[in-house]
């Protein structure tokens, strides 16, 4: 059953209760993988072993999709064993994809799905139109990520849902960038939700995670049925981390987003900085769209140094309060040269530096890029 009560107290409240044997007002944390059978030979709680079903994993699951306005989630041990699921769940056929999608997803794609049999159309789903012509009538799933990174660009949802109408093809958004927080991809018209935990749900950068959300969609059930038969089940601690962080989400989420604004318009002030990607300035591509399908525009910023790959190296070894480190999402700022790490077939420039910016005091992150933008000549 769908809750009311706004997202802050979802985060908190929702999948969670006081422990009736104990009182416990914080969750306990279950490390039995194994559950006694009643007397008659049933599972009254719904538990009976670690992989079907856990009381963490059923409670972070509860709150996932509560969260994300969904009726069901399933927790998985990475985002990636998540994005997996749902492939294997649309069956063989034909997939379009966003064509700047997280590297790793585009690797999963070309380098297991397509070994299935299943034909893939990566296209620039920011052009609906790119999407329309893409789309065949054996296409089972569209997949879109938005905001895409490192560019952040932004695709229309809604005119996504319009365009396929009630065609068999399922709608999945990965939401990892955007989170729950800034953006509900169910309630503008997507059938599932993807997220690596591992970001901004996790937020502190110390587990891993993936989950899948839908709203009485029948793919939920063969993404079940995937998860447990894969075993890629998270850990029990992993599932306590990852609701013990959710119940601050809200909070740090906004705070992210208002650190990268503010940072956003200071690089795109400065000399040494060509261009700066971030969905909240009005030079962005897609803005328009953004403020109309976001509530905020995220932690992520992308800046192109006027310079080189070794000028874009030279300024994130500089940096003392960015972490030169991948990943993102975590309370701590982080830079990274995402064409060295992504390798030949990357679509990020070569002077092109992303931050995940952190929940640190603005004007240190402020005075610490700019005495790293120092080592660009101007
Ligand atoms: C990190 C990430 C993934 C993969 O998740 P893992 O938890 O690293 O397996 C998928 N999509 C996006 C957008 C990501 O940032």
């Amino acid at each position: 059953m769908a809750r009311t009560e706004r997202i802050e107290t979802l985060a908190i409240h929702a999948g969670r209760q006081v422990d009736p044997a104990t009182g416990a007002v914080s969750p306990p944390l279950y490390l039995s993988t194994t559950f006694q059978r009643d007397a008659d030979g049933g599972y009254s709680t719904g538990f009976d072993y670690i992989r079907d079903a856990h009381p963490n994993r059923d409670m972070l699951e509860r709150t996932l999709a509560a969260l994300e306005s969904g009726s069901d989630a399933v927790a998985f041990s990475s985002g990636t064993a998540a994005t997996l699921a749902v492939f294997h769940a649309a069956g063989p056929g034909h997939i379009v994809a966003t064509h700047d999608a997280y590297h790793g997803t585009l690797h999963q794609l070309q380098n297991v799905v397509a070994g299935w049999g299943t034909d893939i159309s990566f296209v620039p789903t920011t052009s609906i139109d790119s999407v329309a012509n893409a789309i065949r009538d054996d296409t089972r799933l569209l997949w879109i990520e938005t905001p895409s990174n490192p560019l952040l660009r932004v695709t229309d949802l809604a005119a996504l849902r319009k365009l396929i109408g009630d065609r068999d093809i399922v709608l999945a958004v990965d939401n990892t960038i955007a989170t729950p927080i800034l953006q509900q991809p169910l309630l503008l018209g997507a059938d599932i939700v993807v997220h690596s935990t591992t970001k901004y749900i996790g937020g502190h950068s110390d587990v891993a995670g993936g989950a899948v959300v839908g709203r009485d969609h029948p793919i939920m059930k063969p993404v079940r049925e995937y998860h447990t038969q894969a075993g890629a089940v998270p850990s029990a601690f992993d599932c306590w981390l990852l609701q013990r962080s959710i119940a601050t989400l809200p909070v740090r989420v906004r705070l992210h987003a208002q650190n990268a604004s503010k940072l956003a318009a200071y690089l795109q002030s400065h000399n040494a900085i060509t261009q700066v990607d971030y969905p909240g300035l009005t030079s962005h591509p897609d803005h328009a769209i953004a403020a109309q399908q976001m509530n905020g525009f995220g932690g992520l910023v992308s800046f192109h140094v006027n310079g080189d790959a070794a000028a874009a190296m030279r300024v994130a070894s500089r940096a003392r309060l960015f972490t030169r480190a991948t990943s993102l999402g975590g309370v701590e700022s982080l830079i990274e040269h995402r064409a060295s790490i992504e390798g030949p077939d990357s679509h990020a420039p070569p002077n092109l530096l992303r931050l995940s910016v952190g929940i640190e005091h603005i004007d240190d992150l402020i005075a610490d890029l700019s005495q790293a933008l120092e080592s660009i000549g101007s």
